[in-house]
């Protein structure tokens, strides 16, 4: 088992039957090393909301409130709290 991995890249390889994948480990000191391994059965469990894109709302640059995504609205969050507020969800 690794951590503080990121899967840069999966990519089937039809002649040997198998995942290559690329990895990037990076230390705590920041240094960073990229290296590959290969798999049998791949499990794509990387959430929904880890690598999310903002919607193409026109003008939303010039909203005075806060605008957040549900990623940042959870209840240890500190930087968004709805409470006592004028909210709206679109989606
Ligand atoms: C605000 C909020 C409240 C919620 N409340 C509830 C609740 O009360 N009850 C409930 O059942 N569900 C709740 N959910 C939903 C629940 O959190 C998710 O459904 C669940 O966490 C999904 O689990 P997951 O393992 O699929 O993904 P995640 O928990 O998102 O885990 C994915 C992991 O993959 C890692 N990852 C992403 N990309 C890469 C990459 N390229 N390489 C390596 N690692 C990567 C991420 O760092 C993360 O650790 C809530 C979600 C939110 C946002």
């Amino acid at each position: 088992m690794t951590f503080n991995t990121e899967v840069v890249g999966c990519y089937w390889q039809e002649d040997q039957g198998q995942w290559k994948v690329k990895l990037r480990q990076t230390q705590p000191s920041g240094q960073s090393r990229e290296f590959e391994d290969c798999c049998d059965l791949l499990l794509h469990a990387t959430g929904i909301l880890n690598n999310f894109k903002w919607p193409d709302i026109e003008g939303i640059e010039k909203f005075k409130g806060k605008v957040g995504f549900p990623r940042s609205m959870a209840p240890s969050s500190t930087d968004f709290k709805v409470d006592d507020t004028h909210s709206t969800l679109a989606g």
